[in-house]
């Protein structure tokens, strides 16, 4: 018999798929690491175990303790997973904002989810911030992971990410590329890479324009999950050689592309980095090595950037132009 012992062992080892299509005019191989093959579905299952584990040795996190974290998506869904695996509750707490399908993906994995209003300010005893810190405070046994400031956030990345792209690469990458969220991917594996290689792998953050690490102030944009209008100390600014910016709609573009051409159904900030790779693998050589990391899958997106009048509604598709479609002609 060949099985795994539970999902957990599922965390890592993803696959590295080298993009075909969307590199046409290019001479340097680009390679995605998809994320999505991870049980939970992202690249937040890594941190979510690892930040668990070192709880759990630190004493912080005991049987039968419980999880609180401000988070309606993939680090909710990684927490999730590892939490009934080791048998933790789980709470998390999300703005009104989020989507009840968001909601219910976490109330599926058997988490709790307290809903706060949107509309008040971080300081409003009501805001998502204020409500987390005090159910942190009032439930015993309850341990907060903070993926902004946990150091287990980039380690898992240095542990494992760097690692698996040193060794499927066979030392052969020389660019890296990834979003710049709490900044736990690209400050992990861009450290492990620069030390493994002696400084020889470039390390490219993808920002959405108008977020911090760009030089911005927190303008608005679309794409999720990446960007910030604060530094979170998760963030290692010393280790980008260089931060590409991209706009919504290239970025929504590109994840589209990703579907049609690639085969790769993956979410907004996917196709964001992989703006970013395409910039940076137009400026590299035919014996270069772009990795581009694809944090997660598309379905969550279905409503979004993969329907039409959604994107048009925002400007990012013209609908006026579409191709006639067999039904049209019945
Ligand atoms: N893309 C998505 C969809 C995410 O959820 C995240 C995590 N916030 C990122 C990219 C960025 O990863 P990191 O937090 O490690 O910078």
């Amino acid at each position: 018999m060949r099985y795994y012992d539970n999902v957990i062992e599922l965390i890592g080892d993803t696959p590295l798929v080298r993009l075909r299509q969307v590199t046409a005019g290019i001479s340097a191989t680009v390679l995605a690491k998809v994320e999505y093959f991870n049980p939970g579905g992202s690249v937040k299952d890594r941190i979510a175990l690892r930040m668990v584990e070192e709880a759990e040795q630190a004493g912080l996190l005991r049987p039968g303790g419980t999880i609180v974290e401000p988070t309606s998506g993939n680090t909710g869904v990684g927490l999730a997973l590892v939490a009934q695996m080791r048998g933790y509750k789980c709470v998390f707490v999300c703005p009104d904002k989020v989507s009840e399908d968001k909601q219910n993906v976490l109330r599926a994995y058997g988490a709790e989810v307290v809903v706060c209003p949107t509309a008040v300010a971080p300081e409003d005893p009501r805001s998502y911030y204020n409500v987390s810190d005090r159910l942190t405070r009032e439930i015993p046994g309850a341990w907060k992971p903070n993926q902004y400031a946990n150091p287990a956030n980039p380690r898992s990345h240095y542990e494992t990410t760097g690692p698996e792209l040193w060794e499927q690469t066979g030392g052969r990458i020389t660019h890296f590329v990834a979003g710049v969220g709490t900044g736990g991917t690209i400050s992990g594996t861009g450290r492990y890479l620069k030390e493994v290689s002696g400084g020889a792998v470039r390390i490219i953050g993808a920002d959405p324009e108008g977020s911090v690490y760009s030089g911005g102030t927190g303008r608005p944009y679309l794409v999720e999950g990446v960007g910030e209008d604060f530094w979170p100390e998760t963030y290692d600014r010393g280790v980008c050689d260089e931060i590409v910016e991209v706009s919504d709609k290239d970025s929504f573009e590109l994840t589209r592309r990703l579907a049609r051409e690639e085969g790769l159904l993956v979410g907004g900030s996917c196709g964001m980095a992989v703006a970013a790779a395409l910039e940076v693998a137009r400026r590299a050589g035919p014996d270069d090595v772009v990795v581009v990391l694809l944090p997660d899958g598309g379905r969550g997106y279905l409503s979004k950037i993969f329907d039409d009048e959604w994107m048009a509604r925002y400007g990012f598709m013209d609908t006026s132009a579409t191709e006639p479609t067999v039904a049209d002609a019945l």
